[in-house]
């Protein structure tokens, strides 16, 4: 019988947690923002980059729908925070 090799990977969560992150805007600025893991890629991103009630993120999104959405400008980037806790 072979066995199968578990990966140490997180279990699927559904639960998503809202985390508060520092980002970045383009003009220098900063600000504190809440932010979540998407579901798809695991990155924390800010709830902005999120489809309302979708826990993927809009590039995760835009993936699924095969090119409908324009690429998207990156409105700023996480610089603090985005580590989410394991409950
Ligand atoms: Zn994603």
């Amino acid at each position: 019988m072979a066995q199968e090799i578990k990966r140490a990977l997180p279990r699927k969560r559904n639960r998503v947690q809202i985390v508060k992150v520092t980002v970045k805007h383009p003009d220098g600025t900063t600000e504190e923002v809440d932010a979540k893991e998407c579901t798809k890629c695991g990155v924390v991103k800010a709830l902005l980059e999120f489809n309302t009630n979708s826990n993927r993120c809009s590039e995760c999104a835009k993936e699924s729908a095969r090119g409908n959405y324009k690429q998207r400008k990156v409105m700023w980037e996480v610089i603090e925070g985005g580590k989410v806790q394991e409950m």
